[in-house]
């Protein structure tokens, strides 16, 4: 499955001169909801996850994803394993399950992104698990940012990757484009000016 032209397609791989979250500047960002947009592809891209992770040969029994960003792939991705699929949300700046959501003691839990960049996300809705007395079995996501070690994947983990390298990490590409600080970025250095994703309406 080619991933990268899927998201080129959609017009989910923007390129230009991108400000992200953590303060540093890219030539690239994924816009995944562009690509989840179209139900069809969502549901093909999970399905190829979900083989992936029953070929590895692990047991689910449900597919928690940190909302807002992992939760369409989350869901998909738990209708294709067909387990339970629940969320994790930010209250007050607090990762939390809400909802009537709830873990059992010992239930195998696989935390699912749309994208995994550091992973920061999805190890505070794995706290949240574990706190519950859930077993975080595996990660997943869509897409890899390149910081951490998919399985079957080309790029090798990086000191900034917050996954535990004990668990299985299940994505369908690396993305591996470079990221600057704003005092080495060459686009910045030709004279471009860094813009936040999303503040053109994307
Ligand atoms: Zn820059």
């Amino acid at each position: 499955m080619d991933v990268k032209h899927i998201y080129m397609d959609a017009d989910a791989l923007l390129e230009g001169h991108f400000k992200l979250s953590s303060g540093n500047h890219s030539q690239f960002y994924l816009q995944s909801a562009k690509v989840l947009e179209n139900p069809r592809t969502a549901e093909t891209l999970a399905e190829a996850l979900a083989i992936q992770i029953q070929e590895y040969g692990i047991t689910v029994d449900t597919v928690c994803a940190p909302a807002l960003g992992g939760l369409i792939a989350g869901y998909a991705l738990a209708s294709a394993l067909n387990v339970r699929s629940i969320f994790a949300e930010r209250v007050d700046g607090t990762m939390t399950l809400r909802r009537g959501f709830d873990v059992s003691k010992g239930e195998k839990v696989l935390i699912c992104e749309d994208i995994i960049t550091t992973g920061g996300s999805a190890m505070e809705a794995a706290a949240v698990i574990e706190r519950l007395g859930g077993k975080v079995v595996a990660f997943a996501a869509l897409a890899n940012r390149g910081f951490c070690q998919r399985e079957n994947g080309n790029t090798t983990r990086q000191h900034n990757c917050k996954l535990p390298d004990t668990t299985p990490f299940f994505a369908l590409a690396d993305f591996d484009f470079a990221m600057y600080t704003p005092e080495e970025c060459p686009l910045c250095r030709n004279g471009s000016i860094a813009v936040k994703p999303g503040s053109r309406g994307n």
